[in-house]
């Protein structure tokens, strides 16, 4: 399997540190309001690799993290406590916003058809493990105190900037006009693992420790989980590319600080969901949630195939058209799936062969839209309906669509399977018919339909079909 490592920048043949099992971690959600769309792009993808990781024979283990205190609005550990402004949004504890949006989170994402991870852990079951983190780096030198908080030195590191050359307005991101710079930072980019001090003078969780009653930074719980979980070393890390700087670097710097050792081999960055009007945003503009797609009558399934349409490393652009049309198409494939005879023995074979394509194909780098590809080339092969069902069930164990599982309201629900099979089939037979540049029997059988009734339209995924 290739994957592309935003360490390197390369995409590289991806090697586990141990043979045939898989670490992985995702930065999970900060639960203080729904998760939009956007967000959810990112877990969507991080599914599909995790799926297809197991596709191709990977034992893995996926640790996600629940953030649940501490995430500063600005990611520069300035700006609002977003968890606060949630409970003052909504009149509850901080504990009560946190249990809501997380339950929230593991809906929207059981709708989407994304699996939970193996381990889910939020960042308050781990205080104590965030203190001797800390305290290890405090010993190390690697930390110091400063108007009563722990702060990371990132000058001990000869190379802080991990991801490549970071310009001053890409440091400038997230940072608010109005947040004065802390003053009690050595170097700018230092982060702080532990306040007692907090701006926030009503913060609701604060926890003893060595330095005082305080709570931790945003950074370390990301580092303290994972090593719970996953031991010292791990394979992939996953999260949105504007995790890369300063969450991702922060991870590693004090991560590796700790342990002295090299700690993910892995880096993998699902690129942003924008709307229209530029980034998406739970504050601006209409604020895209799967219930808001759910109460516009569309099939949050439809939302998947939407982004499986694009490779997760190109920035996606939402509209309701887009939206509209994917939402059709996956209509019309789950009805050819589904008008697939189940007779006929299944030819193991014939679905092994299959299963190699797709993992050679989706496996250089995760390509979702091959992956699509290939069931069209299914449904167009010269199989039987059985083979093709076998085939297609171990490729939607990759691509989550439930393309095997009927449903009440498609497109070309009503017609009769056996009028649908021999629609399929004829479909087939054009197609080798036009592989064979056997244009006229082609034109017959397109003839032969339009008889019928049926309207065959040629598109780049193949054949599709009206009924009228
Ligand atoms: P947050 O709850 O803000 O920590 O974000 C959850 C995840 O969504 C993180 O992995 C972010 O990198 C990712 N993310 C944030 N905005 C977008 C977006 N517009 N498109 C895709 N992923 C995003
Ligand atoms: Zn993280």
């Amino acid at each position: 399997m290739k994957l592309y490592n935003s360490l390197t920048r390369k995409v590289e043949e991806f090697v586990p540190n141990e043979e045939g099992k898989v670490g992985m971690y995702t930065c999970g959600p900060t639960v203080y309001h729904f998760a939009h769309i956007g967000n959810l792009r990112s877990y969507l993808m991080e599914d599909v690799l995790e799926k297809l990781l197991r596709f191709s024979g990977y034992d893995v283990k996926r640790v996600m993290n629940i953030t649940d205190v501490g995430h500063l609005s600005s990611d520069a550990d300035t700006g609002e406590d977003k968890m606060l402004k949630g409970a003052k949004r909504e009149n509850k504890t901080v504990m009560e916003i946190a249990k809501f949006y997380t339950d929230a989170f593991f809906a929207d994402c059981a709708k989407l058809n994304i699996k939970t991870p193996d381990v889910v852990e939020p960042a308050t079951n781990c205080i104590d493990e965030f203190i001797h983190m800390i305290e290890v780096l405090l010993e190390k030198g690697y930390a110091y105190k400063a108007g009563e908080n722990i702060y990371f030195d990132t000058s001990k590191l000869s190379n802080y900037f991990v991801f490549g050359d970071q310009n001053e307005e890409e440091l400038m991101v997230g940072v608010r006009d109005d947040v004065s710079e802390d003053t009690n930072k050595r170097n700018k980019n230092d982060f702080v693992l532990w306040f007692t001090k907090s701006k926030f003078e009503d913060q609701a969780l604060k926890w003893d420790s060595p330095w005082g009653v305080g709570y931790p930074g945003w950074h370390i719980e990301c580092s303290c989980i994972s090593m719970k979980h996953l031991g010292e070393y791990m394979d992939i890390h996953c999260g949105g590319v504007d995790n890369i700087f300063p969450h991702h670097t922060n991870e590693i710097a004090q991560s590796e600080a700790f342990t002295g050792h090299k700690w993910c081999n892995y880096w993998f960055h699902v690129h942003h969901l924008n709307d229209e009007t530029g980034k998406m945003s739970k504050s601006k503009g209409e604020f895209l949630t799967v219930s808001l797609l759910e109460e516009k009558g569309y099939d949050p399934l439809a939302y998947r195939f939407f982004t499986l349409q694009s490779h997760y490393r190109k920035p996606l652009v939402f509209s309701y058209d887009a939206l509209d049309q994917a939402s059709a198409t996956y209509k019309k494939l789950k009805n050819r799936v589904l008008a697939l005879g189940e007779d006929g023995p299944v030819d193991e074979a014939a679905v092994k062969e299959w299963h190699d394509r797709f993992a050679e194909a989706v496996g250089n780098d995760v390509n979702t839209a091959m992956g699509l590809t290939l069931v069209y080339d299914v449904l167009k092969a010269e199989l039987d309906g059985a083979t093709k069902r076998a085939i297609i069930a171990d490729y939607d164990s990759v691509l989550g669509l439930k393309l095997l599982e009927k449903t009440e309201d498609g497109d070309n629900a009503g017609i009769d399977p056996e009028f649908a099979a021999y629609i399929e089939e004829m479909i087939a037979k054009r197609a080798a018919a036009k592989k064979e540049k056997d244009f006229a029997l082609a034109d017959s059988i397109r003839a032969e339909l339009l008889e019928k009734g049926v309207t065959l339209k040629d598109t780049r995924e193949g054949t599709t079909y009206t009924l009228s």
